[in-house]
């Protein structure tokens, strides 16, 4: 596992722009710590979402991508990030708590495809 040749900084850069993004339209506080990001193969991806369809996966301040990742799916997994580091849903039983992490990313990833 490696990062592609465009440099840590590029990342994280772009990684702290999106928890900012994040912080400014929950209205929650920022998070300051980066995941880490490791680089895999879609088959390893795929067995960590259990076999379900999903193009990155995010677990314990670590984002699983592919080399091919793009800055949306990027995004989704930064806004898991966030809910983790901040708690949001901590209390919420395990299913709602799935299903409303999932909600939150996809309103939250609308919003900033609309802003860019
Ligand atoms: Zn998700």
């Amino acid at each position: 596992m490696r990062l592609p040749d465009v440099g840590i900084g590029h990342f994280m850069d772009k990684i702290a722009e999106m928890l900012l993004f994040v912080s400014l339209y929950l209205g929650d506080y920022p998070v300051n710590d980066l995941p880490a990001l490791r680089f895999v193969s879609i088959e390893d991806i795929r067995k960590l979402c259990d076999g379900h369809h999903c193009s990155a996966y995010y677990s314990r301040q670590v984002i699983y991508l592919t080399e091919d990742y793009n800055n949306e799916i990027l995004f989704h997994e930064v806004v898991h990030h966030h809910q983790e580091m901040t708690g949001r849903w901590g209390t919420v039983p395990s299913r709602e708590r799935w299903e409303a992490r999932e909600n939150e990313a996809h309103v939250v990833q609308k919003i900033w495809n609309n802003y860019k």
